[in-house]
């Protein structure tokens, strides 16, 4: 008997990183993407690989997750990452006012921290606004984006993954009220095809409610957009965040020979059609430069946005709604062998790969544990290779 075959909607890293644990578990994987491998909101990221910290005293569930995955990305991952960690920094008597709560929310989130003077803090970072009154040091790093989402698809299809890039799914097959493949539209040829299969993952991040949508089916996703900032020059070389809870513009993360400042939050309906609001832009750079005066003098080199795919519960808004993630079996929307998975951080798209994995074997009816804890994953470059 061959292997169930499942095929999963997306490529960005969510979509990526659970290609790379069901074909590790045995499983036959199909990934269809209807643009280029990490194209989207993965690919337009911030590429802060979490410590937590931003989230240690408000959404600690997700702290949590955040730490523990970037603790096991540094030992399955190193060529995608740079490991400079990261300051939470106090400028003002308010900012001060948090450290104690920030510093609790660390310890409740066995995230490691340790305390600077500000004349420490300048001396690992000069560049730091000099009225500083404390920092706090943390294991934050950065990740390269597209790097990230490659390493997991050249593992998944050196364990026989099929990845197809240009591929979008129109259509859901379905016979008796399950999915059995899907309705793919190849956006070079033009030509659409139907790739029969056991079970389909939807990881289409904001797009996931319409992919939802062709099985007639609501998943709670709420694409909320974020800007941020890119400047021409590498201004920092650790992460440097406000010390205070995540509101706009209090992070600068050094990337390659660039700073990016980040970020807003606001919901917006198509993904695909994201108005920048200009006076977002002025408040980043206005923000950026508190923490890292020089911004102020050089140029502006980018301006993006992406949306994030978040899971909205009841009353929440932007800000509140949990980075957290889940798995949506649709068997209970009356349709069977059809999944989603939604929300999280590119940080923690192993550990929600490895809950979806769960979930996918168990329906299939298999029993075989997730590996991609001790699995060293491929170097990116070995896709193309
Ligand atoms: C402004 C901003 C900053 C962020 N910063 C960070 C950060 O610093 N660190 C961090 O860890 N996380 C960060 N995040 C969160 C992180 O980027 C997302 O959680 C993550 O990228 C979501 O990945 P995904 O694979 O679910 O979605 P995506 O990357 O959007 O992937 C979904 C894919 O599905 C494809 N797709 C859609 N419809 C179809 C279809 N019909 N057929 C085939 N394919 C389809 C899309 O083309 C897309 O490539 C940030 C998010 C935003 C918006």
């Amino acid at each position: 008997m061959p292997a169930p075959h499942v095929v999963i909607v997306g490529a960005g890293s969510t979509g990526a990183a659970c290609a790379h644990d069901l074909a590790l578990r045995g499983l036959r994987v199909t990934v269809v993407e209807r643009g280029e491998f990490s194209n989207a909101t993965t690919g337009r990221n911030h590429c802060l690989l979490h410590s937590g910290g931003r989230y240690a005293v408000t959404d600690q569930e997700s702290a949590i997750e955040c730490i523990d995955e970037n603790l096991l990305l540094r030992k399955i991952m190193p060529d995608a990452l740079e490991l400079n960690d990261g300051l939470f920094v106090a400028l003002t008597e308010e900012d001060l006012g948090f450290k104690a709560r920030f510093i609790a929310g660390c310890e409740a989130c066995h995230i490691p921290y340790r305390e600077l003077t500000p004349a420490q803090a300048l001396a690992r970072e000069p560049l730091l606004n000099p009225k500083l009154l404390a920092a706090v040091q943390v294991p934050d790093g950065v990740f390269e984006p597209w790097r990230f989402s490659m390493a997991f698809l050249a593992t998944a299809r050196s364990n026989g993954a099929v990845c197809r890039s240009y591929t979008e799914v129109v259509e859901l097959v379905r016979q008796n009220g399950s999915v059995t493949g899907v309705k793919v539209l190849d956006r070079v040829t033009g030509k659409t095809d139907t790739i029969g299969c056991d079970l389909v993952v939807n990881a289409a991040g904001p797009w996931a409610g319409e992919v939802a949508g062709f099985g007639g089916i609501e998943v709670p996703v709420q694409p909320t957009a974020g800007i941020m900032v890119t400047v021409g020059r590498r201004m920092n070389n650790m992460v440097v965040n406000r010390l205070d809870k995540p509101s706009d513009g209090d992070i600068v993360v050094p990337q390659r020979t660039t700073s990016i400042i980040g970020t807003t939050s606001w919901t917006v309906t198509d993904p695909d059609a994201i108005d920048i609001p200009p006076e977002h832009i002025q408040k980043m750079l206005h923000k950026g430069i508190e923490l890292i005066p020089e911004i102020a003098t050089v140029t502006t080199r980018g301006v993006g946005a992406a949306a994030r795919p978040l899971i909205k519960r009841a009353n929440e808004d932007e800000r509140d709604v949990s980075r957290t993630f889940e798995c949506f079996d649709h068997k209970r929307d009356g349709v069977e062998g059809f999944v989603s998975i939604s929300g999280g951080k590119t940080t923690t798209a192993r550990g929600m790969a490895e809950k979806l994995g769960d979930l996918v074997t168990r329906k299939l009816g298999l029993s075989v544990a997730c590996q991609t804890r001790t699995t060293q994953l491929l170097s990116y470059r070995l896709f193309y290779a």
